[in-house]
């Protein structure tokens, strides 16, 4: 088993009562950090953070609305002190469709939580990170943001906006001792690959040279290498987690 030393450290998990956010709270938790896992289904983040044990706490929080992503902030602070780490990993894939279809309240749920969620999230955590002088953030991108796929417009521009936004927060906060980093996976065995169309799982596979679906769990030990004091020399970066399928 893999597993990081995150003694100390106070760690804030955006959607992770499920998929690659429950993964990642559990490796962050296993190795020794204390996780606040917020999640649009408050119910849902209770009962990860009951299952994960005494180090966590489960926050009801709609990364939609700003306003409840700072006070789940300042919820998890009170209880395990200020954010060492952030991860973003609220997101959903939006329906299926061709562009023609897709209407301007779908453009707008799927950017609003994909995009909106992890700029409000990042925001809510970087002031007290940086009077403290030490924060690592990991927002979780898509090769969706890099590549585009095809029945995904908003999903893909959502994605490319959170590449977008951790280039430039990484600059922004460089030399403050906050690091700033994405991943872009390739399809993981998760809820949100589950509930896509097969049209849809079978292209983004078949672009796949490992030919596979990540596990949440690879996709944790990457966010948690990130997140770690291992990563000294990257800020702005996104790193591909994708069976081969990026190659820029
Ligand atoms: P998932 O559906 O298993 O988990 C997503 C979590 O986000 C859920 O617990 C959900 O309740 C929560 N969430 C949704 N809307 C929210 C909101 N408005 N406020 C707060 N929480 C909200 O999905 P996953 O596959 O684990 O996805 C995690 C992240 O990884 C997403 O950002 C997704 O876009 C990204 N991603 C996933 C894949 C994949 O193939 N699964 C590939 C690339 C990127």
């Amino acid at each position: 088993m893999i597993t990081y030393d995150f003694s100390g450290r106070s760690a804030v998990i955006t959607g992770g009562a499920s998929g690659i956010g429950l993964a990642t709270a559990r490796l962050l938790a296993s190795s020794g950090a204390r996780v606040a896992i917020l999640d649009v289904d408050g119910a849902e983040a209770e009962a990860a953070a009951g299952a994960i044990g005494e180090n966590a706490l489960g926050v009801g929080a709609d990364v939609r609305a700003s306003a409840d992503v700072n006070a789940a902030v300042s919820r998890a602070a009170e209880q395990h002190g200020p954010a060492d780490i952030l991860v973003c990993c609220a997101g959903i894939a939006g329906r299926s469709l061709r562009t023609v279809e897709v209407d301007d309240a779908e453009w707008e749920r799927v950017n609003a939580v994909n995009a909106n969620g992890t700029f409000y999230a990042m925001r809510a955590v970087l002031g007290a990170m940086l009077e403290r002088g030490y924060g690592r953030i990991v927002n979780v991108a898509s090769v969706a943001g890099k590549e585009g796929n095809p029945m995904a417009a908003a999903y893909s521009a959502s994605k490319a906006a959170v590449i977008g936004m951790t280039k430039s927060v990484g600059k922004d906060v460089a030399g403050s001792g906050v690091l700033v980093n994405c991943i872009a996976p390739a399809p993981v065995a998760t809820p949100m690959v589950a509930g896509l169309t097969e049209e849809h799982v079978t292209y983004m596979l078949s672009r796949v040279p490992l030919a596979r679906l990540a596990t949440p769990e690879e996709a944790a030990i990457a966010i948690c290498w990130l997140a770690s004091d291992a990563m000294t020399f990257s800020t702005g970066a996104a790193f591909d987690l994708s069976g081969g399928r990026l190659t820029y």
